[in-house]
């Protein structure tokens, strides 16, 4: 605590909060009206997979931070104190100087990751992805006299919060509002089995839908002209769109036809990565090479604002020439991207994340909270599906399992605020992105969860399933 605060008294930092903080994602008319109004929750205190607010309640972190973040839990001192022994070393150098931390992670992080080489640091996901834009435009101007510009993105895929970002991002209700778009960034369809009957293809399933699935996104390139398709851009599995698992046969073929048009696959691993589906970075449960590959939150678990855009050698080596004409280069910056905190945390990230074999153990939750999920759908007929990877789960929602139809978005927020609130588990929804679509839980926590961890939580599901669906 700091200053004049009281452990136990935090009523100052509440209406400091309420008069000067602007929330993320929030409407703020609840927290300033003048009757009945709610408090921010502060949330003061972590430990492992636990989180402490204002009054001291504990709660379950079931979501790792709120946005898929804290991978290696709460409360590690010796992230803290390798970020600490660094800062006081050596805190940052921006431009075009290296530093220790960052060379040191950038070998690290690239030994798990076969064919690909270079690391170019940044902040937030955001920024990492729109480093990758950049990439992808100016080869298209190095080499295709500009044409070949276009980067495609997924309906439902969310790249980030920037203009360029939300151009490129398939979830509507979270565009709304901030056109004009950057243009140049045109639309694919997405692979969600449970509703392939969207797309006109309910009566495929497996392979053969996902095959389907990546042969409408080359229809998109034949429309467009493959001439003008620099890109494509896709989460591995779909996060904030709806804990989207592609079915076999996706990746290799999306893989086959970027190659087969000399089209850059990157991949946006910002969620999925450093872990977070049981193996270092999603793509890699596919069997697919990228030639590009964004990540951002399990990074630094949050201890350090960290992003990285890694590349192969060969979009490397599309930047480098002797000639020395400032044209060829990568003309970009990051000014934090010179902070040594974020490389120095991501160090001692990864190995706790190896040392404590975080992987396996997400791997093995993983199919243990999975084959939870699936005892709750079998007992509740409002979940219409249960799917992920590793610790990264999500259950539809539905308000009739026959025509899918979704639960209403207000009732699934009802439910999270029932878990909230009766059990203190904080469980996130997919909103305010897919129109009609936002009923989704997700599960995310901390890759350190143990059984009694998750089943805790699935406890509270339950409950607030039966108490606010029946
Ligand atoms: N990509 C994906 C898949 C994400 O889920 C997010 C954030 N939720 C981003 C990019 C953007 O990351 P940031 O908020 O750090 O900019």
């Amino acid at each position: 605590m700091d200053g004049n605060l009281q452990s136990n008294d935090l009523s100052g930092v509440v209406e400091a909060d309420r008069a000067h903080v602007w929330h993320h994602l929030s409407q703020h008319a609840g927290y300033m009206a003048e009757q009945g109004r709610t408090d921010p929750k502060i949330i003061v205190e972590g430990k492992g997979l636990r989180v402490w607010d204002q009054h001291g309640r504990e709660h379950i972190d079931a979501v790792s931070g709120g946005v898929w973040t804290v991978n290696v839990g709460y409360g590690r001192e010796s992230i803290a104190n390798a970020v600490r022994d660094q800062l006081v070393k050596m805190n940052f150098f921006g431009g075009t100087m290296g530093s220790i931390p960052a060379a040191l992670f950038s070998e690290r992080l690239i030994s798990k990751m076969p064919g690909m080489s270079r690391v170019y640091y940044a902040n937030s996901g955001s920024e990492a992805n729109e480093k990758g834009f950049k990439m992808v435009r100016q080869i298209a101007h190095k080499r295709y006299g500009g044409k070949k510009h276009k980067i495609l993105y997924r309906d439902r895929d969310y790249h980030g919060t920037t203009i360029a970002c939300l151009s490129g991002g398939g979830q509507e209700e979270r565009n709304a509002q901030y056109g004009p778009y950057t243009p140049g960034f045109v639309k694919v369809p997405h692979c969600l089995e449970y509703r392939a009957m969207d797309q006109g293809l309910g009566d495929l399933s497996g392979e053969a839908y996902g095959i389907a699935a990546a042969n409408a996104i080359e229809e998109v390139i034949l429309r467009e002209g493959p001439d003008t398709v620099g890109a494509l851009c896709l989460e591995p599995v779909t996060a904030g769109g709806g804990v989207i698992t592609p079915p076999e046969g996706y990746w290799p073929r999306v893989q086959e036809i970027c190659k087969k048009y000399d089209i850059l696959l990157h991949i946006d691993e910002v969620v999925c990565g450093m872990g977070r589906t049981g193996t270092w970075f999603g793509y890699q449960h596919y069997g697919v090479q990228p030639d590009i590959v964004t990540m951002a939150k399990g990074v630094a678990s949050g201890y350090a604002a960290i992003s990285c855009c890694v590349t192969t050698e060969a979009v490397f080596d599309m930047f480098k020439d002797d000639t020395s004409d400032h044209l060829n280069y990568f003309r970009d910056i990051s000014t934090f991207g010179g902070c040594t905190a974020g490389p120095a945390a991501a160090m001692e990230n990864m190995r706790i994340l190896e040392d404590e074999n975080l992987l396996e153990n997400t791997t093995a939750m993983g199919t243990y909270m999975l084959e939870q999920l699936e005892e709750l759908k079998g007992k509740h007929a409002c979940i219409g599906d249960v799917r992920g990877k590793g610790l990264f789960l999500g259950a539809e929602l539905v308000a009739d399992r026959e025509t899918r139809a979704p639960l209403p978005e207000k009732l699934v927020a009802q439910v999270t605020g029932h878990c909230m609130s009766r059990d203190a588990v904080i469980i996130g929804m997919t909103n305010r992105s897919v129109p009609g679509y936002n009923n989704t839980l997700c599960f995310s926590p901390a890759l350190i969860a143990t059984k009694d961890d998750i089943d805790a939580i699935i406890t509270s599901v339950d409950g607030a399933l039966s108490a606010v669906v029946g």
